[in-house]
């Protein structure tokens, strides 16, 4: 178990002026109000924080932030108040407390739209103060490394959680180890017989590729002396998650991959001296083409600097390098918490603050405009995911864009308005079509026309963020104007029958009366409600005329707003209400029993779509309406499914038998096979619910020789 006196020799190391009395009455204090505690391990609470503080220490954080990694859990778990702990160790330390505290009322496992409303307020929790989002991190790795004593099911959510969340933020903070080591945590627990596998295979060949470490490790430093350098070489087998990945991109077994280990120099010296080793590697080894990447020229956007190469060793094999100074390596390891600065005897301040957090700032306010908080998250995640490329401006400034990105992308990184006038773009001098994609080192001119609007069918390409709002952003707000223009002439027709003009009463206000009553704010808003159908004009009109308006009971008004049909037929219930019109998306095609999203259609009703169906990000979520399945509907709906297979005899039969046995009607089935012997067959099925349907695919699955079973659109 990690002793107190461990954590304060630590930390007195990187930061000899700390305030070692704070630590210690930290210490004292989590001590007394979690004994008695237990973990899930059987052992004592305190462990937990004591872990997590040491954790901070591996960050070189200061004590404020390793005071309050003892203090984490303390006002959610123990009966200790915030009084009490702004009275004993400050405002500095509560506040982080309490950040902590708030972060862990947090829930991330329920539904999409309260997920994606909790990832926006950790993002805000945590832009107030980084150190909040540092502890949490400690926090989790010690959660991840003890996982094994929970259960299996929370340990996978807990698991998925971290992948989904906290290592990408490890990763966009430039935090390497911990990023590193959630990764493979992850892949423990989540693909647990590859792991354990692969644990095996790599565990059988430790002798021989030990010695092999040895013998270039010897190589290289004896080299490295001859130039007068200095390094520290060293070569680590890759953990567990980074070599599988490495397989699955390049489809590869582990006896075909070499670059199971990584050799890495770290040289005493200066930037220049890096490159002169990359000189010596390649005099040595012959590298490869295409492999090189200056990460010291072109730093990655989370401060990572490093040269990488990969070259062919004695044996032929692949070997990978990388290069960099005792400070870029600081930098890669500790990420941000390597700009903390101690000043002697006092406060610690982490230096180019701006900087470093800018990007957390500027996701925030680029996704504040975003409605939708499903949409929200999307896109969030495509900008914590950089794997990116780097291109320059005609003036050969760099910029660097999410991997695959296209000129559109690009025009948007340089201002909204270019990317909105965007008509054409020139790579290298040449052109190309909007949908190109951008390689390293691509210079890039953007041709721009006044009379140039964003297209529908850029989102089809665009893989920036920011290019993605501002899309959908800007089709929506055509969207709006034309259905603004639609409300408008819906009701000046109606006001002419009483020889009224829709202009004069805007002029004199009444109808802004009438938006605000109906809670519409705005008359735009009055007329594009009108417009979506939301509204009657007729309803508009009278209240204009001043009639008292009608009393009609919600059910009512429902059927006159979307139509009269007195059963839907699509089994769908619009909020609340059975008898509405509603047309089942083709696109998605969802089931009963699927998660849901309704959007009013002019003059067709409500339109449901699979929740996660790409296309409702294109749909003004002005439109978007509470839908859900009618509970006992026994309605067949349309779907499509295909399976692959290899081409046995007599699949075809079993596969449809299955199908048949479930009392499941075939609207048509077709099969082709190819020249590979390969198997398809596509078969039009209505199914009743979502259940149904997911165990009839998994009985298919089970067919010897069936390689995929997918549903498709309807
Ligand atoms: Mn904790």
């Amino acid at each position: 178990m990690l002793r107190f006196n461990d954590i304060a020799d630590r930390v007195l190391e990187y930061h000899p002026g700390c305030d070692l009395s704070m630590l210690q009455r930290a210490y004292v204090f989590s001590a007394k109000v979690h004994d008695g505690q237990e973990r899930l391990s059987g052992e004592p609470y305190l462990v937990h924080p004591l872990e997590v503080a040491g954790i901070l220490v591996d960050m070189r954080m200061d004590e404020v932030t390793v005071s309050a990694g003892l203090l984490h859990d303390t006002i959610e778990d123990t009966l200790a108040t915030p009084d009490e702990l702004r009275r004993l160790f400050g405002e500095e330390v509560l506040f982080l407390v309490e950040g902590l505290t708030k972060l862990a009322k947090i829930e991330f496992n329920s539904a999409r739209e309260r997920q994606a409303e909790s990832f926006r307020k950790m993002l805000v929790a945590m832009s107030k103060d980084i150190r909040i989002l540092l502890i949490k991190l400690a926090d989790r790795l010690h959660n991840m490394r003890t996982l094994e004593h929970m259960g299996e099911e929370a340990a996978a959510r807990v698991a998925q959680e971290t992948r989904d969340i906290y290592a990408p933020l490890a990763h966009r903070l430039g935090i390497n180890w911990i990023k590193q080591e959630l990764d493979d945590l992850c892949f423990r627990i989540l693909d647990q017989e590859v792991a354990k596998e692969l644990a095996q295979r790599l565990e059988s060949k430790r002798g021989a590729r030990e010695h092999y470490v040895e013998e270039v490790i010897a190589i290289l430093s004896s080299k490295l002396g001859d130039f007068g350098l200095t390094a520290r070489v060293t070569g680590r087998l890759k953990d567990l998650a980074s070599i599988h990945e490495k397989m699955r991109r390049e489809d590869l077994d582990l006896d075909d991959l070499y670059d199971v280990i990584a050799f890495r120099m770290i040289l005493d010296g200066n930037a220049a001296e890096v490159y002169a080793a990359l000189g010596i590697v390649h005099a040595i080894w012959r590298p490869v083409p295409g492999r090189f990447k200056d990460y010291v020229a072109l730093p990655k956007p989370n401060g990572y600097r490093s040269l990488h190469t990969t070259v062919i060793g004695a044996y032929g094999e692949r070997m990978e390098v990388q290069i960099r100074t005792r400070e870029m390596h600081n930098a890669a390891e500790y990420g941000i918490a390597a700009h903390w600065k101690y000043k002697s005897g006092g406060k610690a301040e982490a230096e180019d603050r701006e900087g470093q957090f800018a990007w957390l700032g500027e996701l925030l306010e680029r996704h504040q405009d975003l409605a939708d908080p499903t949409e929200f998250i999307e896109t969030v995640k495509v900008d914590l995911f950089p794997d990116e490329v780097y291109v320059f401006t005609p003036r050969g400034e760099v910029l660097s864009l999410a991997r695959g990105a296209t000129p559109v992308d690009f025009a948007y990184a340089i201002h909204s308005e270019v990317g909105d006038q965007c008509a054409g773009a020139r790579v290298n001098g040449r052109m190309v079509p909007l949908r190109h994609v951008l390689s390293d080192g691509d210079t890039v001119e953007i041709v721009t026309r006044k009379s140039q609007v964003p297209r529908k069918d850029w989102l089809d390409f665009v893989v920036t963020g920011k290019a993605r709002s501002r899309v959908r952003h800007s089709i929506r707000a055509v969207d709006q104007a034309r259905s603004r223009e639609l409300g408008r002439e819906l009701l000046e027709r109606e006001l002419r029958k009483s020889g009224m003009s829709l202009a004069r009463q805007i002029e004199e206000g009444a109808v802004q009366k009438i938006a605000e009553r109906q809670g519409r704010g705005s008359v735009d808003a009055l007329l594009a409600a009108l417009g979506y159908g939301r509204l009657r004009a007729g309803e508009v009109a009278r209240a204009l005329r001043g009639d008292a308006p009608p009393a009609e009971p919600p059910r009512r008004r429902r059927r006159l707003l979307f139509g009269r049909s007195q059963r839907s037929g699509s089994g769908i219930r619009v909020g609340g209400q059975s008898d509405v019109m509603a047309r089942i998306a083709r696109c998605c095609a969802p089931l009963p029993g699927d998660e849901v999203a309704g959007f009013v259609t002019r003059g067709r009703g409500v339109t449901v779509h699979r929740a996660d169906c790409r296309k409702i990000f294109e749909v003004d979520q002005e439109r978007r309406v509470d839908v859900e399945w009618e509970p006992e509907a026994d309605v067949p709906h349309k779907i499509r499914m295909r399976v692959r297979s290899r081409d046995a005899p007599g699949l075809l039969a079993k596969v449809t038998r299955i199908i048949s046995a479930r009392g499941i009607n075939i609207g048509s089935a077709r099969a082709s096979t190819n020249a590979e012997r390969l198997a398809e067959q596509t078969f039009d099925v209505w199914v009743n619910d979502v259940a149904t349907l997911n165990s009839v695919m998994r009985e298919i699955r089970r067919i010897r020789g069936v390689t995929s079973v997918e549903r498709l659109g309807g």
